[in-house]
């Protein structure tokens, strides 16, 4: 009996393809009339409401002050009217728990009246709070099971919005969560807590500077999204692509991405279409897209926003990730976030954008014109500089997961080694200060006097030259390049915030001493700019990240080279950086212990299933492909062999050989692996032993069985193999 084989069908498929059908019409409305409409905006409570109403919101949202119950019933009545007029029918508070994805609990504004009939309905009450039960949401140990309410709390800072779904509309609400005790079981609660702390720091250092009508700061943050498409006929054949969100098996196909044709190449009909879709979906959530574009490796793409206010920013992300994922089904592909789907191809990432800037708009990290501004420039960036010296470890932290670990170091992303990029110029200027000397090329001659000389013009373009840097200055923001693709930003932003609110708190504990003791502002600033930045200018490196010249370079300045996510964990737990974050009111000790659980956790349930995937696909599919070839050229052996016993057999006989060593070589080790993987559980190790064990022997048996499994790939008759191919997930879109 013969067996199709599921990828013949699949490509048979694929090859009948038509162009999709038109989803947006050439006369649909233009962009800008359908841009935020399934947003509870500003600009519709401003309508909707009654002006006071209206105004005590905006109280809330701006300064942070108590919300009045009146307003919030008042609120959610414009709230559930908005969204019912344009179709929703369910609720739901919409938060960010620890597993790293999205939740939402859908109600109904349904209430039946007790008389047969029914009413809706939408309180106050019901907008502000809510009581979803958590007790299978990830706590890192916070509450045991019999206490597992948790709560979620309106976050007004961030606007409802509506999903569109094929039959109907859902409003949802971003909210925090939280137990029942205030312990933050969320992302979003320690983001909103660290923009607090950086806020609070960033305005004693403006006071500092003579600014009396700042009254708070935030960060905004523009994440650049790379992904891959992979059709999905090819996907539904991929158990690891399922299950992982990464192939674990597929020999390194003929052509990868060395012929660099892929990077900002034309993009493909049916991949445009996708984009144009999801991109109308995102505008009418009100998520400001910029840029689509090819990305390096075959069937990698970018998407990338205009910056907006972190937590909004952190909100829109996740949303853009979800529009994406289910856009992609509608159009026969399947989306894939994965630091690294395919070996041997360049993985994905999310460049993370970061700036800080004052309540009037000012961006803090923009050089300015003026000596005043070019001093407070030098400032901000010191602060940024001392916190990412002081903290590299934690920063690395926060970028630490599985996935990552496959693409850090890995001559595509940045290395494990966090450093600094501030190009030629600012280098040059950092260097005079510390020197206390001009530099040679300096136009303006005599030292920088901050303050009172101003800074050469800083040319923009010059700081995105390097590519290989994990935390480069680009002009006006910083961009941590080292995030992984499918990683909320929120913690990478939390943990930066609270660093570089940690680093501006100790300028201007220094700076005001110095003061004390009789210094003009200018002198203090001087002094204080310019020892800090001698002892951190360790961090800071223009050259060629990817080299091995640099790794020996970063080791004799000190700085850590953590190459593997469990240790680079290990810093979470570290007592200085708990206090720093106690101090600074962003993560309690419990907060900061549950999420190190967390991760760690994730790491060995991550490994464990890939390794289960592995094992299986295995003896499931690669194994019983092998022995089918193989006993299919034993049969032609033997019958050449019979034909004429003087006929040459050798071709026959080799093949035979290669075949049958690679499947009992793959036998051998598949049978290793699970009993390598049977041992983890009762190794007896804490937590991070165990992850330990899991990345020091469950994956090196994980990528033994992968070896020998791509080298069949290589020898086994085509028609036999059961997993699309590399050359073809990768090519046939
Ligand atoms: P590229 O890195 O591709 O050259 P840009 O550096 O111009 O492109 O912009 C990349 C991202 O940085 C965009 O999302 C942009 O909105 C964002 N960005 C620009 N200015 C800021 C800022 N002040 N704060 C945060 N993000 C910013
Ligand atoms: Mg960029």
């Amino acid at each position: 009996m013969s067996i199709e084989n599921p990828r013949y069908h699949a490509v048979r498929e694929i090859a009948a393809q038509r162009l999709p059908a038109r989803t947006i019409e050439p006369d649909a409305d233009p962009a800008t009339d359908i841009f935020g409409k399934n947003v509870f905006s500003h600009a519709v409570m401003r309508s909707a409401l009654p002006k006071d109403v209206y105004k005590s919101l905006m109280r809330t949202i701006h300064d942070g002050a108590p919300l009045d119950p009146q307003v919030a019933d008042v609120v959610a009545n414009a709230m559930k009217d908005w969204a019912i007029a344009r179709g929703a029918t369910h609720y739901c508070h919409w938060f960010l728990p620890l597993t790293g994805a999205t939740a939402e609990k859908h109600d109904t504004f349904l209430v039946p009246t007790g008389d047969g009939q029914a009413l809706v309905q939408f309180s106050g009450k019901t907008l502000i709070q809510g009581e979803p039960d958590a007790s299978s949401f990830p706590s890192g140990g916070v509450r045991s099971t019999f206490e597992a309410r948790g709560y979620t709390a309106w976050d007004a800072t961030s606007p409802a919005f509506l999903m569109d779904g094929v039959n109907g509309k859902t409003l949802c609400i971003p909210t925090a969560f939280y137990s029942y005790d205030g312990t933050a079981l969320d992302k979003k609660t320690p983001l909103l807590r660290s923009i607090a702390a950086v806020s609070a720091a960033a305005v004693r250092m403006l006071r500092l500077f003579g600014n009396t009508t700042v009254r708070s700061a935030s960060c905004t943050v523009g994440p650049e999204q790379e992904y891959f498409l992979v059709d999905r006929r090819f996907y539904f054949l991929r158990p690891d692509l399922i299950n992982a969100g990464r192939t674990l098996f597929g020999a390194r196909p003929p052509k990868g991405q060395e012929m660099e044709d892929h990077y900002f190449g034309s993009i493909r009909e049916r991949v445009l279409a996708f984009m144009m879709d999801s991109e109308r979906t995102l505008y009418e959530l009100g998520i400001p897209i910029k840029t689509r574009h090819n990305e390096v490796a075959p069937g990698q793409y970018e998407i990338a926003p205009v910056f907006e206010n972190i937590n909004i920013a952190t909100d829109h992300n996740m949303l853009l990730m979800e529009v994406l994922k289910n856009t992609a089904l509608k159009h026969g592909f399947k989306c894939l976030f994965h630091e690294k789907p395919f070996a041997g191809i360049n993985g994905s990432g999310k460049h993370n954008n970061w700036s800080l800037c004052d309540d009037a708009g000012n961006n803090l990290l923009d050089p300015g014109s003026t000596p005043h501004e070019n001093a407070q420039f030098l400032v901000f960036l010191t602060a940024v500089i001392r916190a990412v010296h002081t903290n590299a470890k934690v920063l690395r932290a926060t970028i630490a997961t599985a996935g990552n670990d496959h693409r850090l170091g890995a001559n595509e992303a940045p290395p494990a080694i966090i450093s600094i990029y501030l190009g030629d110029k600012l280098t040059e200027v950092v260097q005079g200060l510390i020197s206390g000397k001009a530099e040679a090329s300096s136009r303006h001659g005599g030292f920088l006097q901050l303050g009172v000389s101003s800074l050469p013009p800083l040319p923009r373009d010059d700081s995105d030259r390097n590519r290989t840097s994990p935390f480069a200055f680009t002009g006006n923001k910083f961009e941590f390049r080292a995030v992984g693709s499918s990683q909320s930003i929120a913690f990478p932003n939390t943990v930066l915030n609270t660093l570089v609110a940690d680093a501006l708190t100790g300028l201007a504990d220094e700076i005001e001493k110095e003061k004390a003791a009789g210094a003009t502002l200018e002198a203090a600033v001087q002094k204080v700019v310019q020892e800090n930045l001698k002892k951190h200018q360790a961090i800071l490196f223009n050259g060629d990240n990817y080299s091995a010249a640099w790794e020996q370079e970063a080791a004799r300045r000190g700085l850590p080279n953590i190459k593997s996510s469990v240790d680079a964990l290990a810093s979470l737990g570290d007592p200085e950086v708990k206090a720093m974050f106690k101090r600074h009111g962003v993560y309690s000790e419990t907060e900061a212990d549950a999420r190190y659980k967390i991760l760690l956790e994730a790491y060995i349930k991550t490994i464990n299933i890939e390794a289960q995937l592995t094992a299986d696909m295995t003896r499931t599919m690669i194994l019983p492909a092998a022995l089918r070839y193989q006993g299919e050229v034993a049969g032609a052996l033997a019958a050449t062999k019979q034909a004429a016993s003087n006929a040459d057999g050798s071709a026959a006989e080799k093949v035979l050989k290669d075949v049958a060593s690679l499947t009992s070589r793959l036998k051998g080790a598949v049978d290793k692996l699970d009993e390598i993987r049977g041992k983890a559980d009762h190794a007896g190790h804490d937590l991070a032993g165990h992850a330990a064990f899991y990345r020091d022997q469950v994956k090196p048996a994980m990528n033994e069985v992968r070896q020998i499994a791509d080298a069949l790939e290589l020898v086994v008759e085509d028609r036999y193999w059961p997993i699309p191919k590399y050359r073809e997930m990768l090519f046939m879109i």
